[in-house]
């Protein structure tokens, strides 16, 4: 087997498998607070204590994968280049304007 085919199956194996990583499981922790939400702050005593929410994530500790990211935009712009499917039905209880 030449370096060059073990080269490109190792990244078609990588590549497969982020995908699958990005389909099962499209959430991720934040990198910010390790999934927490929130910051751990120490008293004056020690102890531990919750700190501020995570501006990253806004407290939910979860973050959208950039697979899944890249995908919903495809997605979004495929299903807006659509002209033969019909247009969704409008949300009745959206904020006007
Ligand atoms: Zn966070």
């Amino acid at each position: 087997m030449t370096p060059l085919l073990l080269a490109s199956a190792c990244l078609l194996i990588v590549t497969l498998g982020y995908g699958s990583l990005c389909a099962g499981s499209p959430y991720g922790d934040c990198r910010r607070c390790h999934g927490m939400g929130h910051a751990i702050k120490r008293t004056r005593s020690g102890a531990l204590k919750r700190g501020k929410d995570c501006r990253r994530c806004h407290g939910h500790g979860k973050r959208l994968r950039i697979g899944r990211r890249l995908y919903n935009l495809w997605l979004r712009i495929y299903r807006e280049g659509q002209t033969d499917a019909p247009k969704p039905a409008a949300r009745p209880f959206a904020k006007k304007g």
